[in-house]
């Protein structure tokens, strides 16, 4: 048996929706979602939302060069810190840009606060859906899909 997840995160990590918000947009997805367990949470710092087995690598967004192991050891140094500072500078062509903006073949990204609909038995939302979501939560959603 293998589970899977979309998980719809803010795409600015320090991002946290209202409580209200939060609960409207959970009772929305469970009720897109029938088959899916649907939940939303805040953790107290950012963490790093991995696609675990659907991860394909990661690329540099300006030069596109190939820079996967430099990135989890970038992520690495820091989760050190709680992840307070993304910014970064790339390896490859020496360009400031953030941890989370990197070009994640299967999305990944930073976030405290997560909405997850575990094994929804269907591949992905409709962008109605994802737009009446991101009315609700007051933000755009990144959105990553979880195998394990
Ligand atoms: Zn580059």
């Amino acid at each position: 048996m293998s589970d899977n997840w979309i998980i719809l995160i803010p795409t600015r990590p320090n991002y946290v929706p209202d409580p209200q918000a939060q609960e409207a947009a959970r009772a929305l997805l469970a009720e897109l979602l029938p088959q899916a367990e649907v939940t939303a949470s805040v953790s107290p710092e950012i963490e790093f939302v991995h696609p675990f087995g659907n991860w394909s690598g990661v690329r540099c967004p300006l030069c596109h060069a190939d820079i996967e192991e430099w990135c989890i050891e970038a992520i690495t140094l820091a989760s050190e810190t709680a992840f307070a500072n993304l910014t970064i500078i790339t390896p490859c062509c020496g360009g400031t840009t953030s941890l989370n903006d990197l070009d994640y073949i299967w999305p990944a990204g930073f976030s405290r606060f997560c909405l997850e609909a575990q094994n929804p038995n269907v591949k992905d939302l409709d962008v109605q859906a994802v737009k009446r979501l991101e009315s609700i939560l007051g933000c755009p959603l990144r959105r990553i899909w979880r195998h394990l």
